[in-house]
Parts: structure tokens; C-alpha cells; sequence
């Protein structure tokens, strides 16, 4: 083959884009156990969740239907970026000296950076057809906050931002991201709320967490009837929003003449990359035509599905969301500041801990220094600076190439790269000058997180 002319990126016309998400829950062998009311440990009905979300996204979060159609003013502006492309990494293969084929699907192209605008903006959508007048959320490294601000810029919505304090110090030019797009931004903890008061009052410097600042979020949208709150990850109908990734991908490996990938690997904070990406293809194992190994990779610092208990706890810090069945290391566990902020979640999509329990995927944890090795090496073959958290995803890939070079395997690599790492500058730069450590979790802190989950049952 002449090497100059070798294909590096398969795309799709913006006529072959996919027009429904895919739902796997009726795929699946068993449903997913319900989200539970904190008082009365009777399953959550859309009324228990109408104070927070408008109620065709509650629909969506219950729905069985297998496809739900896309709205036109979504796809419309989904239009501007996507259908993304998807790369072969030619040049990390060689670098590598691997049989292995490695395709990554990039989201960075998206306005925000990442692949969170494929949920911000049907969320932005259905809110403002609901005549919600703000929408309030939490963001951890500034990923979340900066496509909810573009989503609610489009819609004619308000956007309030609680960052988690130890990204919002880190990283200005994400809250200067935000507020461009004419959202606001608070350090979480923050004194606005009863929730943000509690964790001040221990610590006035206190680093935050994505807990903490859900419940800030939470308790400025719940007693406003035209305020509601907008979550990035996590629940069912922020995964379905993701699955157009999955959808494309199998149309661009077809057409870049696979027969399927051998192995998926996506990082997991809440899940919503991973599982859009992973979900399409998991339908298709399940219908038995394709058998890809999917494995999660989480960061050792924040292992939810590695080292956290399967059970029921609440989604943020203070104890103010219904209670889901979750892979959780409690709600109290406050991950160490790692510089890959949007996985530092302390529990685990309750659809991806279900698939995981029902054995249809893996999950392994990586330490941050081993992930941006990667980074760094992703960087130097392929050009493109990963965002912090698919470095994690990208060390996983080159473990399988450099286990395929054992073997001498062509095994078929599937990612994705589900954001550039411009923002996160000040990461690499403490990876550069040997200044970032791994810190381990120990058995005490894991064991302390737990102890104030609730007991259900
Ligand atoms: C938010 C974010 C994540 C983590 O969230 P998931 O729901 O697990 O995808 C990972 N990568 C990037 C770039 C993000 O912005």
C-alpha cells in the first residue's frame, strides 16, 4: 500500500448523521432497578423528579422504547460539528510498533470542546419548550458548564454554574468560557446555599466535589417553578443523548472496512461518553453479530466500579436526590484533586454499574502519571492534546496495542477521544515538570465513604 495515501479520518456526510438515540434498556436481559424516593423507599414517580427536570426529559429517563427520535431543532444544530470524525491512529500504531488497528472517535470538533453539548443541547431544548426560564448545574473541570452555556445561549436560557473549587482555581479559562457564553459562575462550595454554608464552615478553602456541587445546584432549582437544574452525566437519558456517538462510529468502522471492533475503551466519570459510545455496539453483541470486549477505565484516584459497593445512595453530597442503584464509594468520599476533574464522581451511572453487574463489560482503574504518559505520547504521534480524562482511555488503548504486539494480534482498538485538552494546560504542565504524584486511595477512606450511605433494605 503506498503509505502517503493511507486513510486517517472517516467521516460522514451531515446527511448520514443518525436521527434517534438508542435506548438499551429493553436490550437488556433485565431492567435496571428504579430510582427510590430518600423518605419513603417507594420507587421515584415523574412527580418526585418534576421539581428538577422538565417532563419529556423525565419520560426519556423511564422510556422502553428502543429508539427515541432526535427533534429537528437538535439535529439542526447538532449539524454544526457532527457527524464527528473517526481517526485511525496511524501514528501512534507505528509508534508503537502494533498489529493492532486504533480508531478513536473525536468529539473535541464540538463548540464546547467535548461530547457533553450531545446532551446540553436536547437539554437546553426540552427545558426551553417547557417554558423553564434558567437552568442551574454543577461542573467539575469546566467541560459541563461550558456546553450548558452554549446550549442555553442558543435556546434564549439563563445558565447558573457551580464549579467544583478545585478546578474552578485551577483552570480560569473554563468559568471565562462560561461566562462568555453568558452563563454564571460560582466556586462550589459556595456561601449561596445551605449545602455550600456546611462545607465552608469546615473548611474555607474547602478543594469541593462534584457531590457538593450538584447539591448547590440542586437547591437553587428545586423550590423555583421557572428555574430547573441540568445534570451532565449519569442518568439514563443523559446516556441515550450520548449514543448518537456509538451510532456513527458503526457506520465510519464500516465503512473504513472493519467488521467490528475487537475491544472498546472509554473513560467513566459518570459514564455518558463511554456509554454512548459503548451502547450501539453492545446492541449489536447482543444481537450476537459483532463480540467486542468493553472495558470502562476509571481513575484510580475515584474507582467507583472497581472498588466502590453496588448499592442504593444518593446522587449528591447533601442527600437531596432520589436514591439510585449505583456502583458508589458514598456520597461523603471527596476524591483527591486529580487534574482529571469530570471523572472525579463518586458513583457510577446506575445503567453502566447495572450492564456491569449483568457482566456485559470490564472496568479496570489507571493511576493519572500512566495517563498522561499516554497523553503526552497521544500528542506527540497524533497531534491532538487529549483533554485529562480520555488519557485515561488512551493509556487503556495503548496497554491492548502493546498486547496485540505481544501476541501479534491486528486486534481492532475502539475509543473515544471525547475532548481536547486546551483548557488543561496547567495539568501538563505539572505532568512535564514531574511535579504530579498518584495518590492511593486507601481501604480506611473507601471504607469511610460507605459508612453514610443509606441503608435500604
Ligand atoms: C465530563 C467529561 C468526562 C466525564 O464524564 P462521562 O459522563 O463519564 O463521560 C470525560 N471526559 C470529558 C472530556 C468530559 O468533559
Amino acid at each position: 500500500m503506498d503509505e502517503t495515501v493511507r486513510q486517517h479520518k472517516i467521516v460522514l456526510d451531515e446527511s448520514e448523521m443518525p436521527t434517534t438515540w438508542y435506548n438499551i434498556i429493553p436490550d437488556l436481559p433485565e431492567p435496571p432497578p428504579p430510582a427510590l424516593h430518600p423518605g419513603t423507599l417507594e420507587p421515584a414517580g415523574p412527580d418526585d423528579f418534576a421539581p428538577l427536570f422538565p417532563m419529556d426529559l423525565i419520560m426519556q429517563e423511564v422510556t422502553t422504547d428502543r429508539y427515541v427520535d432526535i427533534p429537528g431543532a437538535v439535529l439542526d444544530v447538532y449539524r454544526q460539528w457532527r457527524p464527528t470524525p473517526l481517526f485511525r491512529a496511524h501514528r501512534l500504531e507505528q509508534a508503537l510498533g502494533t498489529p493492532a488497528r486504533i480508531y478513536y472517535k473525536y468529539e473535541g470538533v464540538s463548540p464546547a470542546g467535548s461530547h457533553k453539548p450531545n446532551t446540553a443541547v436536547p437539554q437546553a431544548y426540552y427545558n426551553a419548550k417547557a417554558g423553564v426560564k434558567k437552568l442551574t448545574t454543577e461542573t467539575g473541570a469546566g467541560q459541563w458548564g461550558t456546553a450548558l452555556a452554549f446550549a442555553c445561549a442558543l435556546f434564549d436560557l439563563e445558565c447558573e454554574v457551580w464549579q467544583v473549587g478545585a478546578s474552578y482555581d485551577q483552570k480560569p479559562y473554563r468559568r471565562l468560557m462560561i461566562e462568555a457564553f453568558g452563563g454564571v459562575v460560582h466556586r462550589s462550595p459556595s456561601p449561596l446555599t445551605e449545602a455550600g454554608r456546611r462545607f465552608l464552615e469546615i473548611d474555607p478553602n474547602h478543594p469541593g466535589s462534584l457531590g457538593i456541587a450538584i447539591s448547590e445546584a440542586v437547591e437553587i432549582a428545586a423550590p423555583d417553578p421557572e428555574t430547573r437544574y441540568a445534570l451532565g452525566s449519569v442518568l439514563n437519558h443523559v446516556l441515550l443523548h450520548q449514543t448518537i456517538i456509538g451510532e456513527e462510529a458503526i457506520l465510519q468502522l464500516a465503512k473504513a472496512g472493519e467488521t467490528g471492533p475487537d475491544v472498546i475503551v472509554g473513560c467513566t466519570g459518570g459514564g455518558s461518553n463511554f456509554a454512548g459510545l459503548a451502547f450501539p455496539f453492545l446492541r449489536e453483541k447482543l444481537d450476537g453479530k459483532i463480540s467486542p470486549i468493553i472495558r470502562a477505565v476509571e481513575p484510580a484516584s475515584c474507582p467507583s466500579l472497581t472498588r466502590g459497593t453496588y448499592a442504593y445512595d444518593f446522587g449528591d453530597t447533601a442527600g437531596m436526590t432520589p436514591l439510585m442503584k449505583m456502583h458508589t464509594l458514598g456520597h461523603d468520599f471527596v476524591p483527591d484533586p486529580i487534574h482529571a476533574g469530570g471523572l472525579r464522581y463518586h458513583g457510577m451511572s446506575p445503567l453502566i454499574s447495572h450492564v456491569y453487574e449483568l457482566g456485559l463489560m470490564e472496568a479496570i482503574s489507571v493511576p493519572q502519571t500512566e495517563c498522561f504518559a499516554a497523553g503526552v505520547q497521544f500528542a506527540r504521534t497524533e497531534g491532538i492534546l487529549p483533554a485529562p480524562e480520555p488519557t485515561h482511555a488512551i493509556a487503556a488503548a495503548i496497554q491492548e496495542a502493546l498486547r496485540a504486539k505481544e501476541t501479534g494480534e491486528e486486534t481492532v482498538i475502539l475509543t473515544a477521544l471525547c475532548g481536547h485538552g486546551h483548557f488543561d494546560l496547567a495539568a501538563y504542565d505539572a505532568y512535564l515538570a514531574g511535579r504530579m504524584v498518584d495518590e492511593d486511595v486507601t481501604a480506611e477512606r473507601i471504607a469511610e465513604g460507605m459508612a453514610t450511605i443509606p441503608s435500604v433494605g
